[in-house]
This record gives C-alpha cells, structure tokens and sequence, in this order.
C-alpha cells in the first residue's frame, strides 16, 4: 500500500491511490495547476483593479474598498473583504483606536489600522468580531462565512499501526506537535504578509487540497490542513512570502524536515517533509528565498511539499492565498 496515512500524513502521489475515493472539491488532486498559470492569474487580477500590483489580492481587494468614497460609513465599522469563507485569512482595516477581540482572543492593530484572523475550517455560517471604540461604545460585527464542500478521501486495507502508531510513537508525535504550537505563539508587528504570497514552488502539480477529511481503515483521521505539491525530491522550496525562521527542524515524525516561518500577526507558514534545510532557526527570509529542497521525509506517500499556513494554531487555506477573495465561493 503506497499510501501511509498516520495522524498528520500527506499525499504526494499524482495519480488516484488505491481504495475508494470520493472528491467533490472543485479542484481534484490529479488537477494540474501550473505555478505560472496562478502567478499569472494572479497578476491579471491586480492589474484589472488597477490598484496596488504587487500586492496579495486579498490585500487589494481591501485596499481598494478603503480608496472607495463609501469606505468610511459614519459608524466607521470594520473594513472587511467581501465573500469570505471557511479557512480563508481575513486582512481588515481598523479606524484609529479600535480594540477587537475574535475567538477569544485580542486581534494586533497595527499602526496603519491592519489587523488579520483566520476563519477555521469548520467555521459556522456567521462569525462575530466584537469591536470597542476608543469612545468606550462597544458592539459585534457580524461575518458571513461561506460553507465549503470538503473532499472525503476513504483508505482502507492500510497496516494498522501506521493509522493507530504505538503509544511511544504517539507519544514523540504529541511533543513535537506541541513544540511546533509554541513555535507559533509569536504576534508581531511585522507585516511581511501584505506584500502578498507566492506558491514555494515552481510548476507546481497539486496532489492535496486543504480541508480533505481522512478516513483510514474506517477511522476518521485529522482533516488535511494544507496544500500538497507533487516536485521530484531535490527541488527547490522557497519561503512564500518574507519573515523570520521559528523552527527548522530536519527530522520531525510526522512532517520530516520542517520549516516554519513567521510573516507577522500571527501568520505562519509551514513547509514540511523536506529533504535539506538551508535555514537555522532566528533566520530572516526574503520573500522567494530557497529554504531548502524538497524530499518524502516523515509520513509523505511520495515526494512532494507540503505548505501549510495558518494563524497562530488555527489552520487556513494556503490556496485561497493565491486568488482575489472577492471571486472565490
Ligand atoms: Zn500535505
């Protein structure tokens, strides 16, 4: 059985695996989608607007909503992207002075009224943010979160332990999922994330999609939290978007040779099963920069990255990072 799932695997096989598979997301993994073809789709999206090339659209999107004469209403209420949906990162803007909390916890504001949170997966139809202006009047603005139709990928016939691991195994597992947590804890006011994202790599074939539920030997496993590219051990894996090194680690259980990287605010990427690392922990990155090189490392079914992206512990989309939030469902 070439596809080994334990708690947190992923899929690095183009091709359908064995066993029955049920998919209704809009994009199969066996889709192609060249890097090219996103970036460039990417870049029509921001000249079209006209505004702000260059930056992530989700970023423009919210940019442009600001320069629109109907931006500020009196209530100087949230500026929020339209069509928001579950596992997609919101990046807000703020009137001077505003405190918001969401989820429980404290959002930063910065400077310049930025503020961002993350809409998890399983996300209800509507999600509140609750706002205290600096008058001292407080109330909750209400979000509409669009569903989503996950991919339910069913295994069966695979080894039970690589589905339950021993108790040791399991064990080691929690440390380092709890170690890489803590890694993730850091909200700074460095806004590296809103000079946009960039897939890490090149001609990219997507073989895994986020969200995707696990069911192994009938055993519903963790949702599949990122997105899987399917790359020849060796290749290339770049930092999609600038910020500093939070852990690098060559030989996690489940995910291998890790990286993790910190934009700003809270948001993290994650690139996973990697076969060299070149950077060390307390490493500032560029946007673009080579990290390391791709590789099977830990619980992959084959070479392939990994990226995974998420703010603070709540896990997000790293696709819908990479097309205006104003034309997705
Ligand atoms: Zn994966």
């Amino acid at each position: 059985m070439r596809f080994r799932k334990g708690l947190n695997g992923c899929a690095g096989r183009p091709e359908p695996v064995e066993g029955r598979l049920e998919r209704h997301s809009k994009l199969p993994d066996s889709e192609i989608v060249p890097f090219d073809k996103l970036r460039t789709g990417f870049r029509r999206a921001q000249h079209e607007r006209g505004v702000f090339r260059g930056f992530q659209s989700v970023v423009s999107t919210l940019l442009a909503a600001l320069l629109s004469t109907s931006a500020f209403s009196a209530q100087q209420d949230l500026e929020l992207p339209p069509n928001l949906q579950q596992g997609q990162l919101v990046i807000g803007h703020a009137p001077h002075g505003v405190k918001i909390e969401y989820a429980g916890r404290r959002l930063r504001v910065g400077d310049d009224g930025i503020f961002v949170f993350g809409i998890e997966r399983d996300a209800p139809a509507q999600i509140k943010l609750h706002v205290r202006y600096s008058n001292g009047k407080a109330h909750d603005q209400l979000i509409a979160v669009a569903k989503r139709e996950y991919h339910v990928e069913r295994i069966e016939g695979l080894p039970q332990k690589t589905v339950k691991p021993d108790p040791e195994t399991a064990k080691k597992i929690r440390a380092e999922l709890a170690r890489v947590s803590d890694a993730k804890r850091h909200d700074e006011a460095r806004e590296d994330f809103l000079a946009g994202f960039q897939l890490p790599v090149e001609d990219a074939r997507i073989s895994g999609v986020y969200g995707s539920q696990r069911i192994d030997n009938g055993i519903p496993q963790s949702p599949h939290a990122g997105l899987d590219m399917a790359v020849p051990t060796g290749t290339p894996v770049h930092a999609p978007a600038a910020g500093v090194v939070r852990l690098a680690e060559p030989d996690m259980i489940l995910t291998g040779g890790t990286v993790l990287i910190d934009h700003g605010f809270g948001l993290y990427s994650a690139l996973i099963h990697m076969s060299r690392l070149d950077v060390k922990t307390g490493d500032k990155v560029a946007s673009g920069q080579v990290i390391g090189l791709s590789g099977a490392t830990g619980r992959a079914s084959g070479p392939h990255v990994h990226w995974g992206f998420s703010w603070f512990d709540v896990r997000l989309d790293p696709a819908l990072l990479l097309k205006p939030a104003d034309k997705t469902q």
